[in-house]
Parts: structure tokens; sequence; C-alpha cells
């Protein structure tokens, strides 16, 4: 589960780590409010209004702004909220902004005595341990500073027995040439944000730039937080930070209905049960030189109802030109797959893509028959390659 920055800042927070402070607003009025109670906390007189959607990139996009006065708050909130943000990282159409977090300017008093710094949690799937993946090249592109500058990227990788250890952190404050209090600092920030990495169960902590304030003080200024979704279940309060308005509808559907599903590209649907086999037929479309709309796992029971779950979740995408069921039968049986195809098929009546059945395992024989003699426009298969040999077909 992705976060926005002000949820991820909220959680670093709660563990001891610094933060630039700020307050969500809906609207200008409220951005507003949230200025004025700002200067009473922090003394700050000028803010930035942060533009909160899931993607990366919002500075160069023109959703992060600074505002030097109550008025300029006022104006820029107005500007950004209900604007179509486009960032390196979103399509062309852009991601609508519905909210802003006014923020505190750490910036102060000038560029000269601030850094700028790069850090990250996550987990090295090569060795299985969590790292902390840090660079003195802050604000910018990562991957920039991975492919121009790659010596300028350091990591410190943690024994999970032992957890990240204080001559680590020192490490990180070394190599990011910090000295005095500011190294101090930085060790207590890097602790604190790799306990709150491990107890909230998270998957990825991006937080870009950290900063180092005129006052040597270390912040995070960004946060890009990503919870493990299969921990979710030990944060009931972390469930309500999902915010729906950010994810692909179909797949928020699919969901709701109980469907693996993650929506691709290309322009054949898959239907499919098991994961390992969803991804194998996604090879063999590709192989065939086709291109998944989808990844979909219907699970074990691919009965009628699920069958036609499935069928209406593929077909929302409108890229949809085929679909490509495959189907083993192990503890399902293929004939009453092969009749749950039919019924849904017969049920939706407005199928207008052809459709590749492939059903192997117990009685594919008898799903077979069922198939051919439905009268539908449904293509049978038994064997894989005969499947994207019929995939291909329909392209030619
Ligand atoms: P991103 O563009 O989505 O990564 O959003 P960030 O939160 O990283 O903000 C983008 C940029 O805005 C930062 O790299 C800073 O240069 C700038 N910025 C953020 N906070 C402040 C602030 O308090 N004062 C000033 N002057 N600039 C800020
Ligand atoms: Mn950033």
């Amino acid at each position: 589960m992705n976060l926005h920055e002000y949820q991820g800042k909220e959680i670093l927070s709660s563990f001891g780590v610094r933060i630039q402070r700020g307050i969500v607003a809906q609207n200008a009025s409220e951005a507003v409010t949230a200025a004025k109670q700002l200067t009473n906390e922090t003394g700050t007189s000028w803010h930035v209004i942060k533009a909160q959607v899931h993607a990366g990139g919002r500075g160069k996009g023109g959703g992060v702004k600074l505002a030097k006065n109550l008025q300029e708050v006022e104006e820029l909130a107005g500007q950004i909220i209900g604007m179509n943000l486009v960032t390196p990282q979103t399509s062309a159409e852009g991601k609508k902004v519905h909210q802003v977090l006014v923020a505190e300017d750490v910036y102060y008093p000038g560029e000269s005595e601030i850094e700028e710094y790069y850090m990250s949690v996550l987990l090295n799937r090569g060795t299985g341990r969590n790292m902390i993946m840090y660079s003195t090249e802050g604000g910018m592109d990562i991957e920039t500073v991975a492919e121009e500058t790659p010596h300028l990227i350091f990591t410190e990788e943690i024994d999970p027995s032992v957890g990240l250890l204080p001559f680590q952190a020192r490490r990180v404050a070394f190599n990011l040439g910090l000295s005095g209090m500011a190294f101090k600092e930085m060790t207590k920030f890097v602790m604190a944000l790799y306990t709150a990495y491990v107890e909230s169960d998270s998957s990825l902590f991006e937080i870009n730039p950290v900063l180092k304030t005129s006052d040597n003080k270390i912040l995070a200024v960004d946060a890009k937080v990503t919870i493990d979704d299969n921990a979710l279940y030990r944060h009931k309060d972390y469930i309500n930070l999902r915010d729906l308005r950010e994810e692909n509808p179909i797949e928020v559907e699919a969901k709701e209905v109980g469907l693996n599903y993650v929506d691709l590209d290309g322009n054949v649907g898959c239907m499919v049960n098991g994961a390992g086999l969803a991804m194998a037929t996604m090879d063999l479309i590709k192989q065939a030189g086709g291109e998944p709309a989808n990844f979909l796992d219907v699970g074990g029971t691919a009965d009628a109802a699920r069958v036609e779950q499935a069928f209406k979740i593929i077909l929302k995408d409108p890229a949809v030109k085929a679909i490509l069921i495959n189907i083993f039968g192990g503890i399902v049986r293929c004939d009453r797959v092969a009749q749950g195809v039919i019924d849904a098929y017969k049920n939706m009546g407005n199928i207008e893509v052809p459709i590749i059945v492939r059903l192997q395992g117990t009685n594919a024989d008898i799903a077979k028959e069922l198939i051919d003699n439905s009268g539908l426009a449904v293509l049978s298969a038994t064997e894989f390659q005969e499947a994207a040999d019929k995939v291909q077909e329909v392209f030619s």
C-alpha cells in the first residue's frame, strides 16, 4: 500500500524521526488556516505548498511551490488543488490533485548552508537483508545519480539477527561528510528511520531529500512510504490510510471481489488459475507476438460466477482485443470451468472479442467437447502451444 507524503511523514514522526512539519488541506481556505497554525507552532513565515498525489517528481511538475505570505498560500493552494499534475512519474494525463500539504519552509535562510541527501530503506532481494541506500546527491533523481555517478551511492546492509547497529549509523553520517552536531543528528535520524521501517512493516522508505538545515538539524523533507500489504493485519490503524482515488479503479474493483488482478499495457486479456501459470501464460502470449493486458489469477474456484466476474474485470480495459483463458483443472474439474465460461459468456451477452480457452487436467476432454459444441465464438485448445498459436491467429 502506497501512502501520501503527509501520511508517511506522520508515521516517521511517530517513531521519532524528525520531519518537515506540515498540515494537510483540502481547499485554499483550509490551507490558510493550516499556514497560520504552523506559524504559531514553528515560527515559520514562509510555507511550502505540496501536492499530495502518489507520484514522485512533483516539484518538476509544478506541484511544490514556496509561498511567502498568506495570500500566496491561498493562491498557490487554489492553483494546485484540482490541477492535473504531470510529473516524470505519471502518465501524460497526469494525476488529479485532491489535497495539498502546507509545510513549514525549512530551507531558511539561504541555499549556502543547507545540504540535501538521498536516503532509502528497502529489501535487498539478492541477500535477503534490509539495507539503507544513501547518497550525498539528494533532491535529484536517484536513477540519474546511479547512472552518472554510481560511486556517490552508498549502502549499509543490516543483519536481521542484531538489527541496525550504532556504528553503522555513524558510518552513514561519516560517508555523508558530516561532523559535530549534524553528525550526531544524522546518527539519531538513521537509527529512528530504521526502527520506523521495521516496526511499520514497510517495504520501502524513500526520503529524498533528507535535509541538513542551516542550524544543523537533520530532517525528512519528503517521504515515499510503501507498507507491505501482507502485514496490514497487524496495523489496523494504517488501513484507513489507503486512498482509493490514487489506485487503478479496475484493480480496486478486482480486489473487492477477491481477484488477483494487475493492469498491464497490452491487448490480450488473461484469465488463469494460479500465479505461476499466470506468469507462464504471459510469457507465452509475448512469445506468440502479443502483449498481455493484465495479470489475473482467479484462484481455486473457477465456477461460472467467478469466471463471469473475471470476464467483467478484464473487459473493463478498453485495450483488450482477445482473451486467453488458461485453466489447469486439478481440484476444480475442467468441465465445470468450461460450463462456467459458457454460462458467463451467455449471461454477459455482449462479449465482442475472441476468446481462446485452454483447459487441461481432470475431464479436459469433456470440457473441450462442451466448448466446441456450445456454438459460441470461443476457440478451444488443450495444449499450451496450441493456445498460443490461436492467439496469434486472432491477430493475423
Ligand atoms: P518531489 O518533487 O515529489 O520529490 O517533492 P519533494 O517533497 O522532494 O519537494 C521537491 C523540492 O521542493 C525539494 O527538492 C526542494 O528543493 C523543494 N522544497 C521542499 N521543501 C522546501 C522548503 O521548505 N523550502 C524550499 N525553499 N524548498 C522546498
Ligand atoms: Mn522528493
